[in-house]
């Protein structure tokens, strides 16, 4: 299909809460075709729906495309189940819509998810890991969060100032 522009914070598109994908939606495998072919153009390692500038609950990760061990997986309408390890750890992340400005993020270090498989099939599994990081990451861009939403407002400030200059 084809690599398609990255929004940039902060476009007001990444900043909304995005609708649930209908069960048979023909518009979805051309979408996840888009989402890898943008994600591995941008050399990323996940990319949600809404920073190609579609507002549909879809984001797709590979966390090991880089040391030549591909493992992409698509999440559809994906939610986080609670109730699961609380655990809180800091890792840096980086956000293909904030270029060049990576920044400490608190999060569970594991996460439950359930969403749906691009055949509609529903499907839930634990991650813990970068790969926990990674969903929960995409599943802030769906909900209109960026990294910059996870700081206090002086580290904030300055990452914001940091951003722009
Ligand atoms: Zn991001």
């Amino acid at each position: 299909m084809s690599v398609r522009p990255i929004l940039l914070w902060p476009d007001p598109r990444l900043t909304q809460v995005c609708d649930p994908f209908v069960s048979g939606d023909p518009a979805l495998a051309g979408l996840i075709e888009d989402l890898f072919d943008s994600m591995y153009a941008a050399n990323g390692r996940g990319l949600a729906a809404p920073q190609i500038g579609v507002l549909r609950r879809v984001f797709v990760v590979d966390v090991s495309w880089k040391e030549a061990t591909p493992d992409p997986r698509v999440f559809i309408n994906p939610r986080l189940v609670q109730g699961g390890d609380t655990d809180i750890c800091t890792m840096e992340e980086q956000c293909l819509s904030i270029p060049g400005v990576p920044m400490p993020v608190d999060r569970p270090q594991s996460v439950q998810l359930q969403w749906e498989t691009p055949d509609w099939q529903p499907k839930g599994l634990s991650f813990d890991g970068v790969l926990a990081r990674c969903v929960q990451h995409e599943l802030d861009h769906l909900n209109g969060r960026v990294i910059f939403d996870h700081q206090p407002p002086e580290r904030r400030a300055t990452l914001e100032a940091q951003y722009a200059g």
